[in-house]
């Protein structure tokens, strides 16, 4: 929702572009797909611990940030504008695992940015919230109206990177509950 947000700062973004600044806030956490093979094996002889090792790892760190940046780019029209939002977008995913995602156990994940550069920067927040805590869903709550408000005004929403039909459904719901004046409708 917080990648959707930075997506539409900026009106001109094509369906694709949008969609490549949207994913850059989620990109990190591919780090965390180790999960699937860590779980099947946690009772065999042989356990594979890639989530453990990895999570909060490799993909949470500038080098993997810039890679995001250049793809992104490259998949790109206006290349520069979705490359800064694409780099905003993955920063903030950055920052709220910093400030809002500690775990169940009391785990703080810290952040080691630098990498693949140095390691001598571990990011921690002592004021760390968890994952469940009620600023994140204020800030959730928050970030979903603003994603109705958007679908309303413009005529997209978040459903539109998964499937066209069901985006326009929601937007045509929206849209006859709360409807759109001629000049607050972009398209
Ligand atoms: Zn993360």
């Amino acid at each position: 929702m917080m990648g959707w947000a930075v997506a539409n700062t900026t009106p001109s973004l094509s369906k694709r572009e949008r969609a490549l600044v949207t994913w850059a806030s989620v990109i990190p956490d591919v780090d965390g797909l180790g999960i699937v093979a860590e779980i099947l094996t946690r009772n065999s002889a042989t356990p594979i611990t890639w989530w453990s090792d990895y999570h909060h790892v490799l993909g949470h760190n500038i080098g993997f940030a810039l890679l995001a940046t250049g793809v992104a780019a490259c998949l790109a029209r206006q290349k520069l504008k979705v490359a800064l939002l694409v780099f905003i977008s993955f920063h903030l995913h950055l920052v709220g695992d910093l400030v809002g995602a500690r775990g169940p156990d009391g785990d703080q994940w810290p952040i080691p940015y630098l990498l693949p550069f140095s390691d001598a920067s571990q990011w921690v927040w002592s004021g760390q919230w968890g994952l469940n805590g009620w600023p994140n869903l204020i800030i959730t709550a928050g970030l979903i109206v603003l994603a109705v408000l958007l679908a309303r005004s413009r005529g997209f929403s978040p459903l539109e990177l998964f499937s066209r039909r069901a985006d326009a459904v929601f937007v045509a719901t929206v849209r006859s509950r709360w409807p759109v004046t001629a000049d607050a409708s972009s398209n």
